[in-house]
């Protein structure tokens, strides 16, 4: 546990730092808040590749956050006190959660990803294909064996084929289950139909799925990776971030086992832990979300 000293001293830099961002110039405040996100070494070799595209943003309407709500809302954090390591009592201990959800895997990448996501001390969940789980087993155990969450995707990733009735997306998802319990032991209930579940996923088939005992997962931050293919996913994704963190539901950010995500994906991991997110796998227990 803490001691009373360093306790005191924490809310009083807390204190100082809210009180700063009132009071003072800006050149002040920034002077001030400037350490506060700063990262320690893990993630210093990617720290220089961030940089975001200010013109993306200003297409999207909305500047990024990073150096205002951001910070505010770091500072208004509750200061945790439960660390058992004063060594690891910083500002920016990791207080806020964000969910990685990578679809269409496993894939060739997939080692590359897992060796990031361990990196960054991240846990994510994995919604895969059927087929590609029989082509990468190891990829698949790796996942489970890292503490990651896993789930099925489907079969044929087909909407003519999985979506001609409940019975068929209740169908895919069995075997992919019963695949992902083959290789790993792992019996998930955890699952997300392909496109996600507007327009297909009726309330019948919702209920077929959920008389299976499955739990159906959207996502509610889309980094468009398909599309962007490049940093721009990064901004894409942080500008709904800090849109969609006001809300009183998990954040789950749908990502893709694609190799340009791949390579964007320590920039996003960098600007969340600069965030103070840390990263989480969904469970079993979790109230699912689900595009409107
Ligand atoms: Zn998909």
């Amino acid at each position: 546990m803490l001691s009373l000293n360093s306790k005191i001293a924490r809310w009083c830099t807390v204190v100082c730092l809210v009180g700063g961002l009132i009071t003072s110039s800006s050149a002040v405040a920034s002077q001030v808040k400037k350490p506060i996100i700063q990262q320690p070494s893990q993630q210093q070799k990617h720290k220089s590749a961030y940089n975001h595209s200010d013109e993306v943003l200003k297409k999207l309407g909305t500047k990024p956050t990073r150096f205002t709500d951001s910070e505010t809302q770091l500072i208004n954090q509750p200061t945790p006190d439960t660390a058992e390591n004063p060594a690891e009592d910083t500002a920016n201990a990791p207080s806020k959660t964000v969910y990685l959800t990578f679809d269409d895997g496993p894939h060739k990448i997939s080692d590359q990803i897992l060796s990031i996501l361990d990196e960054f001390d991240a846990k994510a969940t994995f919604f895969m294909l059927d087929g590609n789980i029989r082509n990468f087993p190891e990829a698949v155990k790796r996942m489970a064996e890292s503490g990651h969450s896993l789930g099925a995707h489907g079969v044929t990733h087909d909407k003519m084929k999985i979506y001609q009735s409940p019975q068929t997306v209740v169908a895919e998802m069995d075997q992919t289950l019963s695949t992902i319990k083959e290789i790993t032991g792992i019996d998930s209930t955890l699952i997300r139909t392909p496109y996600g579940s507007v327009p297909y996923m009726k309330d019948h088939y919702k209920k077929a799925v959920s008389d299976k005992g499955y739990q159906l997962w959207d996502w509610n931050v889309d980094s468009k990776d398909w599309y962007y293919r490049d940093k721009r996913l990064v901004d894409y994704t942080i500008v709904q971030v800090a849109e969609k963190a006001k809300k009183d539901e998990p954040l789950v950010i749908l990502l893709h086992e694609r190799e340009e995500t791949l390579s964007q994906l320590p920039e996003l991991l960098e600007y969340l832990k600069e965030l103070n997110y840390n990263f989480e796998g969904l469970n079993a227990g979790m109230t699912p979300i689900h595009l409107k």
